[in-house]
């Protein structure tokens, strides 16, 4: 096995196999660490966790059984898989989570420098002097800046990621990564002298990804997005070290009815979610509602289940800051996040047993707290519907056609183009 992955969310792991599988790499994504070895040959795996936003030393200790399992799988090199984003608050994840990584891999030669760079240029994620842009717009200008969990309000990712971690951090730029894999090679080096054990890199283009992949070829970890994926394949592909014919991925044609569960409150999310409602149904899950005890996981099921037959249907809690704020300040950031994370995931559940077995979702928690009700133990990848976001397929059962989208990703009929391609009404 090439490369053993370990991903900070479920979306984000998705998006990351959807890369290797472009790349030529066959990719299996496993939900939490399985216990036991893998059964398929494959050139990469993904271990998708739900540890974004949990208390640092839980996915501090979530990464390391991760790491544990796909070191016994011979993993040759490993990668820490974060949102292009960079999601994360002072408090971590991101920093103390590649700490222990490094710490737990300082037995391989290497393992005492990383690099961070949550680029995803193909979805207007770039990095310039240290500071991440989303298309034209500062991080700390975009929606991010509103995120329900983890709002990023500091552009300037040595600084946030400096605040997450004692090792020291530094940046490789532009200019540097213009110079291809040897000055990138050198600026390593030189930051090595100078103490530096985490260097955050700019990137523009998908051609810096791949100059930074073939830098990094050597190092046993890389932390990043999905977007370095991409040039790791590639490397891996022009090594040699690849099957010559990457199979091409396919989705069989599912049964059963369609729906669409959405807890993301994106800037991307909000528009999808108000094209749906232009001409498809959907029903609204209000988590000012949920406090006063109203069962709304129960009104959302009565009401979608009799209208499954018709065709797909849309349960929602996806709103503009100022509701996702109200909702905050009444129940707190965590409690919210959770109440509305649970019933979206008792809906999913319902759902899937009464026929649904197209199912797209919209947010990372989401679907993170989705498909673990679900008891989904692990996907097979699928072809891209949107950058960043496949159709997967469950292995074993329940057997369903999944689509797990990040906030912020997909066009503005994201919704209706997924299920086009695997549902027939
Ligand atoms: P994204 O991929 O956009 O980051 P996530 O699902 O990861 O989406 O995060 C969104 C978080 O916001 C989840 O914890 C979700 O439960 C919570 N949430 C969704 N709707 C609301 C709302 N109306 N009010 C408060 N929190 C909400």
């Amino acid at each position: 096995m090439l490369l053993g992955c370990i991903g900070d969310d479920f979306t984000g792991s998705t998006d990351l196999a959807n890369m290797l599988v472009r790349g030529g790499m066959r990719t299996v994504q496993t939900i939490g660490v399985p216990d036991a070895p893998l059964a398929d040959e494959v050139d990469a795996v993904v271990v998708a966790l739900k540890s974004r936003t949990n208390p640092a030393p839980e996915a501090v200790a979530q990464s390391l059984a991760a790491l544990a399992w796909l070191r016994q799988q011979g993993c040759r090199q490993f990668y820490f898989k974060y949102c292009s984003t960079f999601d994360s608050t002072p408090a971590g994840n991101i920093g103390p989570v590649t700490e222990a990584l490094m710490d737990a891999l300082r037995d391989l030669p290497g393992a005492d420098f990383t690099i961070a760079c949550p680029a995803f240029p193909e979805n207007g994620r770039t990095i310039f002097r240290g500071y991440l842009f989303t298309g034209d717009t500062l991080l700390s200008e975009s929606g991010m800046r509103d995120h329900p969990l983890t709002p990023m309000t500091d552009a300037n990712l040595v600084r946030v990621l400096q605040a997450q971690t004692r090792r020291k951090v530094g940046l490789i730029r532009y200019d540097t990564v213009a110079g291809g894999a040897p000055a990138i090679r050198a600026r390593i080096a030189a930051l090595r002298g100078e103490g530096v054990a985490m260097a955050v890199v700019d990137a523009l283009s998908d051609a810096d990804l791949v100059r930074i992949a073939d830098a990094c070829a050597d190092l046993p970890l890389v932390t990043a997005g999905s977007g370095v994926g991409l040039g790791l394949a590639q490397h891996y592909r022009d090594a040699g070290l690849l099957p010559a014919a990457a199979s091409a991925a396919v989705m069989p044609a599912l049964d059963g009815h369609a729906a669409v569960i959405s807890g993301s409150c994106s800037v991307a999310t909000n528009a999808q979610v108000a094209e749906w409602l232009r001409t498809r149904p959907g029903f609204r899950v209000d988590p000012l509602r949920l406090v006063s005890g109203a069962d709304i996981a129960e009104e959302a099921i009565e009401w979608a289940l009799p209208r499954l037959a018709d065709g797909p249907v849309l349960i929602y809690a996806t709103s503009d800051a100022a509701s996702v704020k109200s909702a905050q300040a009444v129940l707190g950031v965590e409690h919210a996040g959770h109440l509305v994370e649970s019933t979206l995931a008792r809906v999913a559940q319902a759902l899937v047993g009464h026929g649904v077995r197209k199912l797209v979702v919209a947010g990372g928690e989401t679907s993170g707290a989705v498909v673990q009700a679900l008891k989904v133990s692990s996907l097979r990848i699928g072809p891209q519907i949107d950058p960043g976001v496949p159709w997967t397929e469950t292995q074993g059962k329940p057997h369903l056609a999944l689509a797990l989208k990040s906030g912020n990703f997909g066009a503005v009929d994201f919704f209706a183009k997924a299920l086009a391609m695997v549902h027939r009404p």
